[in-house]
């Protein structure tokens, strides 16, 4: 289906990331996946060519526009390559921490953080999960106490994207532990701050060459100057900058389908069997035509969140929406182009193959497909 969002201008950011992908993603990807992690040179070449902090003020070295659509159009490319999990590290930086530091730093914090991470040589990573909690964030453990001009942080995190490269840490933190939502908020954490320490690389079943680690910390004394925005307001924040992070969540879902999809075209129209095409046999064409209708109808929802995203009106709930069924969408869409490539599909060879590990943990990180619901469903007074 034609669609309707991109001017000229979008497009010709597509054909120049495509390219940035196919010569600094593409060639390392598999060597990256082995690695567990992405060189931080991606992160600075990628800043160079103009992909990180699009929509900084220029004055502080971004791009001065401030438009989804270009974060989306590098979702899609990523996912479109096959190099999701390398590309998670980007996406996370752009559309996911970056409006925390847009929304919320102020003038000083601008000055000291926005070029760095504008160039590529701060990376950003969001610690709001614990080893005891994740959903449920209001009972996070993790605890910032004031102590003249700086907070003492104790605690730890678990699974965070970016978290061996980030230099940058948007921690959630509890500055009052006797309050649960209001006794939140969020300070960063620098690399290189006294006990603050980085635990193992974990070891996941997909997105191999992302880097998601374990962060301790242990009396780290962070600058009271290290508060974003408001003390006690960290639930506040956090809810409102949460629509963003699954908005492009659900668009690489959508984004990854489209792939999948496309790879398994080209399969069964390749691949025989009892001396036909497997894309002739009836079964297979209607897998294909459910894929292919349930993608559009995604993707419309997806472009349609993104415009009201831009106009400043897209809500938690519609973000909810397209945050898990678009996710789950990708998972049913993957795991039925694995069931078409049959055994070649379960090698990792084939880029399906990748495609089908990378996806399980879509519906879980950003908010469960449950938690989801729960936001969706207390809106209608259930
Ligand atoms: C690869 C990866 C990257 C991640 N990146 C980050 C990151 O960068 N930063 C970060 O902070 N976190 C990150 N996470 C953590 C992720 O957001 C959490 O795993 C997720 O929010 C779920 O929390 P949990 O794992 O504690 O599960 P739990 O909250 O323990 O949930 C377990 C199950 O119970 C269900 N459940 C919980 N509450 C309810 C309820 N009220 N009603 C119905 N069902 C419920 C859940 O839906 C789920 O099915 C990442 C995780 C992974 C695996």
């Amino acid at each position: 289906m034609r669609r309707t969002i991109f001017t000229d201008e979008h497009e010709m950011f597509r054909q120049a990331f495509r390219q940035f992908v196919e010569k600094e993603i593409t060639p390392h990807h598999l060597e990256w996946e082995g690695d567990g992690i992405v060189p931080r040179s991606l992160f600075t070449a990628a800043g160079a060519s103009g992909f990180l902090g699009m929509a900084v003020p220029e004055q502080y070295g971004g791009g001065g526009v401030g438009d989804f659509r270009y974060n989306l159009i590098i979702g899609e490319e990523v996912q479109r390559s096959g190099t999701g999990g390398a590309g998670l590290g980007l996406t996370l930086h752009n559309d996911i921490c970056l409006p925390y530091f847009l929304s919320l730093a102020d003038d000083e914090q601008k000055a000291r953080w926005l070029p760095g991470i504008c160039s590529g040589e701060l990376i950003t990573a969001i610690a709001m999960t614990e080893p005891g909690i994740g959903s449920d964030l209001a009972s996070m453990g993790t605890t910032a106490i004031r102590d003249g001009d700086h907070y003492v942080v104790n605690g730890s995190k678990t699974f965070i994207t970016n978290g061996i490269n980030a230099d940058l840490v948007i921690t959630a933190v509890k500055t009052d532990p006797s309050q649960r939502h209001k006794g939140m908020s969020l300070v960063v954490l620098e690399r290189g701050m006294d006990g603050f320490e980085r635990g193992r690389n974990l070891e996941k079943v997909g997105l191999h060459s992302q880097d998601t680690a374990e962060l301790f910390f242990n009396d780290v004394q962070v600058p009271v100057a290290n508060v974003l925005g408001s003390e006690g307001q960290g639930f506040v924040h956090l809810v409102h900058n949460l629509p963003q992070e699954r908005l492009s969540i659900a668009a690489a879902g959508v984004a990854a389908a489209e792939a999948a999809l496309a790879w398994t075209l080209e399969y069964v129209n390749e691949r025989t069997a009892f001396g036909q095409p497997i894309a002739g046999f009836q079964n297979s064409r209607f897998r294909l035509a459910e894929m292919r209708t349930e993608i559009d109808l995604g993707r419309v929802f997806v472009d349609r969140c993104v415009e009201a995203l831009n106009e400043g009106e897209l809500s938690a709930e519609e973000a909810a929406e397209a945050k898990w069924w678009c996710t789950e969408l990708q998972k049913r869409v993957v795991d039925t182009c694995v069931q078409l490539h049959g055994g070649y599909g379960y090698m990792l060879e084939y880029p399906i193959a990748r495609a089908y590990v990378d996806a399980r943990i879509t519906t879980i990180y950003g908010g469960t497909t449950e938690i989801m619901k729960e936001i969706i469903g207390r809106s209608l007074g259930a």
